[in-house]
């Protein structure tokens, strides 16, 4: 697989980050011990019968970081290399996102150890509501709600919703969000993150005087929020010159056809070899001279040993956890402008709460309706984190946690509920 990924703790990075802006906040200890760490973890084994007939058995994971604001919120992530610090990790983040947009959820995160590119559709579907089963107890729309993640999609929230109705004996759609459709899913859900990353590079460039139309864009991660991420940029007037999947990263100076790519990717499921583009690494890829770099696909791809060859202006966190404490502190160093991951990438959770609210209602929106609530939410949650990172002059990291945990910390004393 390509790789520029340093063997870097996530859930060491999530701490850190933590720290960080609990300092800045001044938050006392008791309040740091009540909100920093996961208020549930299950590890589950989920044996599934491959199609060749053998039992192979996986390990997986349902982290509950916090239900304080909220019922717990937080994808479903299908990789080889999940492991329970990861999801902590993960879960961790979502907590300060979902407080960030100033949406009622906590945050939660699961993960299946499992390569599912080598697995069958029966055996995914297998898997999937085996896993459910296993973490039934914890899940449910009013206590925590999956929704898709890396190599996780709506087909797999398709098979949870029915394994947990089963078990009720009714349907019960609230229970994950990012579904298809005709089952209770939102409109706009499926581009909902790389729309929200979209509304955040506009807001930045704003604030920078760096005009989107022409600027040169880098997409490391040519996945769901990657893919729609591009395509939005393109439409702007920004030239994507440079995209990558997990096989090959594409190049072309004058700029890449990203309709015309995203195509080619859903037909051949790659972007390798696309016409009029040369291929080069994925440390030549992070080089690039170019105006936005938009990190889309896993944790620590910029990291202490490799910042220092970014030259973008603006780096927009479309995935979790792509910039290590060491990678950030040489790009602030270097003045490159980052927009974290609990602002950039909300607009998925953003949306999924609206999913929510839309089962809960049985009363469903317009498309128009969703992005205009989606660009409010947004752009207003920039503007609360732009404020913190110029009034208090810490990087946009900082400000984004400062505002996600001083938020929780304000819920946990108003609730009095560790006494
Ligand atoms: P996805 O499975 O749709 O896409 C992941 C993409 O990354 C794939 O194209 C894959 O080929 C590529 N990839 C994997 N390893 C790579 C590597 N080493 N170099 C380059 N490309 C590589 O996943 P996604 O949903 O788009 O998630 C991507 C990131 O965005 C993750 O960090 C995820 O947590 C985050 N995110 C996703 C959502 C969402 O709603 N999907 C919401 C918030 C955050």
């Amino acid at each position: 697989m390509l790789t520029t990924t340093t063997a870097l703790n996530a859930y060491d990075v999530a701490l850190e980050n933590f720290d960080a802006a609990a300092d800045v906040l001044k938050l006392d200890q008791d309040t740091r011990e009540m909100i920093k760490f996961p208020e549930r973890i299950l590890t589950v084994t989920v044996p599934v019968r491959m199609d060749d007939g053998h039992i192979h058995r996986f390990e997986a994971y349902r982290v509950q970081h916090s239900s304080v604001r909220g019922p717990a919120k937080g994808g479903i992530r299908y990789h080889p290399q999940v492991t329970l610090d990861e999801v902590k990790a993960l879960a961790t983040w979502m907590t300060w996102k979902c407080a960030v947009v100033n949406i009622p959820f906590g945050g939660a995160k699961g993960g299946v150890t499992c390569d599912p590119k080598h697995m069958s559709q029966p055996e995914l579907e297998r898997m999937t509501r085996r896993y459910t089963s296993a973490i039934l107890p914890l899940i449910g729309p009013d206590q925590d709600i999956p929704a898709p993640d890396v190599y996780t999609n709506s087909q797999t929230m398709a098979w949870i919703m029915d394994t947990y109705s089963m078990t009720k004996g009714y349907p019960i759609p609230g229970v994950v969000t990012g579904k298809p459709l005709s089952l209770g899913g939102s409109l706009g859900r499926n581009e909902a993150t790389g729309r929200g990353v979209f509304y955040t590079i506009q807001c930045a460039c704003e604030y920078l005087g760096l005009p989107l139309k022409g600027a040169r864009v880098v997409v490391q991660g040519f996945g769901n929020a990657g893919t729609i991420a591009a395509e939005l940029l393109y439409q702007a007037g920004a030239k994507v010159i440079a995209v990558s999947d997990s096989r090959a990263c594409v190049f072309n100076r004058d700029g890449i056809n990203i309709p015309e790519l995203i195509h080619m990717k859903t037909l051949t499921g790659h972007v390798e070899g696309f016409p009029e583009t040369e291929s080069i690494t994925p440390e030549d890829l992070l080089a690039l001279d170019c105006e936005i770099l938009v990190p889309a696909a896993l944790e620590n791809t910029i990291h202490a040993e490799n910042a220092n060859s970014v030259r973008a202006r603006i780096v927009a966190e479309a995935a979790n956890g792509p910039i290590t404490p060491g990678g950030d502190r040489i790009l602030e160093r270097n003045s490159a402008f980052v927009i974290p991951d609990i602002l950039c990438n909300a607009g998925g959770v953003t949306v999924s709460y609206f999913e929510w609210v839309q089962d809960e209602q049985h009363l469903f929106w317009e498309a128009q309706d969703i992005f205009d609530r989606l660009e409010r939410v947004m752009k207003t949650a920039f503007r609360d984190v732009l404020a913190i990172h110029t009034n208090q002059k810490v990087s946009m990291r900082i400000a984004a946690n400062m505002l996600g945990i001083g938020r929780v910390a304000e819920a946990v004393k108003i609730r009095g509920i560790y006494p």
